[in-house]
């Protein structure tokens, strides 16, 4: 079968309509959400990360104040700077680009971001909010960004057998607390897991995380299969591919988002929702 336009989960569209009613939203209300991001280093990804990020932001009416530090910032001294972040009540939201340099925490430093300003959701408590359940919990940006995309399918989670592929915290481990909050049946499963390929085969939805590229492979997803693909590699030819053979996998019928064009857009997007919340609740609170 050739795959129509249908078979491909277009996460640069989803993004673009998601940005475009936050704008209306902000708008409406005549506010400006603050996102305060802290960069350390020179690192040229996550420049190049954030300069999308401050793009975005600024595209829908959020302020977005880049902090940047030298490569050799003691930790004592990013603490400093986020503890009177978690006080400018001008600030709504807080992120710190990672990677960071070795000489670096980086998860006493997203603990030490106060769990109302943890817009990326990477923190202990809105990670144990998540994981129970609470309404209050700040869902992580790209596994958010996931569970929009396979909604936007259309399928019923409900009983679901899901198949995520990575246990990270920033993805695979709060992917499985979200999946499973919708009624999908969730296996997480990493580099040690045996017999992979044949678990990810009984899989209703599958969720690629693991950074090896086009590692799941056509003969791996069974039909009407929903693929979203995590992954973001660089081939040695310059060109960006994900964790799944799309090329194959696209001719089939199931539905998966490409790489660049799925998840991407859609973290970014998620972002901006979340410091748009952050503002709301703070001020609602206030
Ligand atoms: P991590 O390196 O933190 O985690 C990777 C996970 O994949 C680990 O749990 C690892 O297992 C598992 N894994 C590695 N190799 C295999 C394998 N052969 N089979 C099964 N599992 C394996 O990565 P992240 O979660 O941070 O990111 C994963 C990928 O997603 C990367 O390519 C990253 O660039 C991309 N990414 C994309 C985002 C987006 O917005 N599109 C956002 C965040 C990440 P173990 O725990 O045993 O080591």
């Amino acid at each position: 079968m050739t795959a129509d336009y249908s078979s491909i989960i277009d996460g640069k569209k989803e993004a673009a309509r998601i940005r475009a009613t936050l704008k209306e939203q902000i708008a409406a209300a005549g506010a400006k959400p603050v996102l305060a991001v802290v960069l350390v280093g020179a690192d040229e990804a996550s420049r190049i990360y954030v300069r999308n990020k401050e793009k975005a932001a600024a595209d829908i009416g959020i302020v977005c104040r880049v902090l940047q530090f030298g490569e050799d910032v003691a930790g004592d001294e990013l603490l400093d700077v986020i503890r009177s972040l978690n006080e400018d009540p001008e600030v709504n939201g807080i992120i710190i680009q990672q990677p960071l340099p070795k000489h670096l925490d980086a998860k006493v430093l997203v603990e030490a971001v106060c769990p109302e300003k943890d817009v990326d959701g990477f923190g202990p408590v809105n990670l144990g909010r998540l994981q129970a359940g609470y309404a209050s919990a700040v869902i992580a940006a790209t596994p958010k960004g996931v569970l929009r995309l396979i909604e936007s399918t259309g399928i019923d989670l409900s009983g679901k057998y899901a198949v995520i592929i990575g246990r990270s915290n920033i993805v695979g481990k709060p992917l499985s607390s979200l999946l499973l909050n919708n009624n999908c049946t969730v296996t997480v499963t990493h580099s040690k897991t045996i017999g992979l390929k044949d678990i990810v085969r009984q899989a209703d939805i599958v969720v690629s995380a693991c950074g090896c590229p086009k590692l799941v492979k056509s003969d791996w997803v069974k039909d009407n299969a929903v693929v979203i693909d995590v992954g973001i590699n660089r081939m040695a030819d310059g060109k960006l591919c994900g964790d799944t053979d799309f090329e194959a996998l696209q001719k089939r019928n199931i539905r998966i988002t490409p790489v660049p064009g799925g998840v991407g857009p859609m973290t970014v997007a998620m972002l901006l929702e979340n410091t748009w919340l952050a503002f709301k609740r703070q001020k609602e609170n206030v």
